[in-house]
């Protein structure tokens, strides 16, 4: 396994430039296919299981095929305590090179608060293409990268927001009557993630639910402009009846307040291991310089340690593959996807639902790999994310000094909503 040397600020700048080989090597399943596999383990590279490697992928639903079809982005982040751009960017493993020229141009770029929302789109090799801050309700930047030119501009809404009610009922998908009754892609996802621990829209939504949303949307002279914000949701299935509410922070709480959110563990294991190869998309190969990319964490656990799911899920592939060994692959609601490599036994089997913390395997030195490790992947929204530093759902719920206040609103809404949804 190596280490690399240094740490990974990416205030350093650095290219990666040494990986000390100490013993144990990961396999790269990238370049398997180009590369005798007699080479492999003499080659310090880390395992490369790419995002849609079929053997290890989750299969697409219909409404995530919708989402990727009308072009919704997918890759945003809320601004929470602590974080900086910086800090967002290594998250993500979004590059270096393309923070320090976008904060070198605009340095007001990193005055983030937390709340703030960005959102940003990539290009096919991964790099950015633009990306959007939405600072406060009224005040949007949006810088856009085209052939290493950096462009910024600031929208500032200037009319007034009033509240606008839109309900439906389903009659084949959620997703083709919310179109029709007139939400746009983007505030449809937001529904669906905001709802994806209690109600999966994709895949429990029935004939014959009923749907009220209220959006917050800008009105100028008299005139809507834009689509709006999605402020509440009353879905009612069956005799479930379903509310969500938008707080001052951005994010959707129930009437009561209570999150919505499922938490996580940071850790696979019960106890802290050493990290013997950090999560790195932009590593280099020290031999042949491309880039071979390292999508989890490894620890340096014992043979045989319990290793646990880090959230409450659904076991989706529990399987041996040639090069990641016995592994197994949990969705948690619709964004987050875990995997565990190289495990010497699996305790879980597909279909079977998790709970963060369950005993899912123990940990081995299964597939290509030359020494014991566990190999730990978190992916979210489909694209590997830095197991140690990206910022895991919590399950808080409204601060207290806001909750007076966000249950007299929720109340509100939802008063309004029950109007419109029965009638
Ligand atoms: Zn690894």
């Amino acid at each position: 396994m190596q280490q690399l040397s240094g740490n990974q600020s990416i205030l350093s700048f650095l290219p990666p430039i040494s990986v000390l080989n100490t013993g144990a090597v990961d396999i790269n399943l990238a370049d398997s296919a180009k590369v005798p596999l007699a080479n492999i383990d003499s080659e310090p590279v880390g395992e490369n299981i790419a995002p849609d490697d079929p053997a290890l992928s989750v299969p697409k639903d219909d409404l995530d095929k919708q989402l990727i079809e009308d072009r919704v982005v997918q890759h945003n982040h809320t601004v929470s305590s602590g974080e900086s751009l910086s800090s967002i960017f290594s998250q993500y493993g979004l590059s270096n090179s393309e923070l320090y020229d976008l904060t070198k141009a605009y340095p007001a770029v990193a005055e983030l608060r937390v709340g703030q929302n960005l959102n940003w789109t990539l290009d096919k090799k991964g790099e950015l293409e633009s990306l959007t801050i939405q600072r406060d309700r009224k005040t949007k930047d949006v810088y856009t990268f085209t052939n290493g030119k950096i462009n910024h501009e600031q929208d500032i809404a200037k009319g007034e927001f009033r509240p606008v009610i839109i309900a439906g009922r389903v009659t084949s998908s959620f997703y083709q009557q919310a179109r029709s009754a007139g939400l746009t892609p983007n505030q449809i996802q937001t529904l669906v993630k905001a709802l994806q621990w209690r109600f999966d829209l994709g895949r429990q939504a029935r004939k014959g639910d009923k749907f009220a949303v209220e959006l917050s949307r800008e009105y100028i002279d008299g005139d809507p402009v834009g689509s709006g914000d999605v402020q509440s949701l009353l879905y009612q299935s069956g005799n479930d009846q379903i509310f969500i509410h938008r707080n001052k922070d951005g994010k959707f709480y129930d009437a009561d307040g209570h999150s919505l959110q499922r938490a996580f563990n940071r850790l696979p294991t019960a106890k802290r291991y050493r990290i013997s190869s950090s999560f790195n998309p932009h590593r280099h190969h020290p031999i042949t310089g491309r880039i071979a990319p390292h999508n989890g964490t490894d620890f340096a656990v014992p043979l045989g340690t319990a290793v646990l799911a880090t959230g409450d899920g659904v076991v989706v592939k529990a399987q041996h593959h040639r090069l990641a060994g016995n592994f197994v692959v949990i969705k948690h609601g619709r964004e987050y996807i875990t995997r565990y490599l190289h495990l010497s036994k699996i305790l879980v089997k597909p279909g079977q639902h998790v709970k963060m913390g369950q005993k899912i395997a123990l940990s081995g030195n299964t597939g290509r790999s030359t020494g014991p490790h566990l190999h730990y992947e978190i992916h979210k929204n489909n694209r590997p994310v830095n197991p140690m530093t990206v910022s895991l759902p919590q399950a808080s719920p409204v601060p207290r000094s806001q909750l007076n206040a966000y249950e007299a609103e929720a109340l509100a809404s939802k008063k309004r909503l029950a109007t419109d949804l029965n009638s």
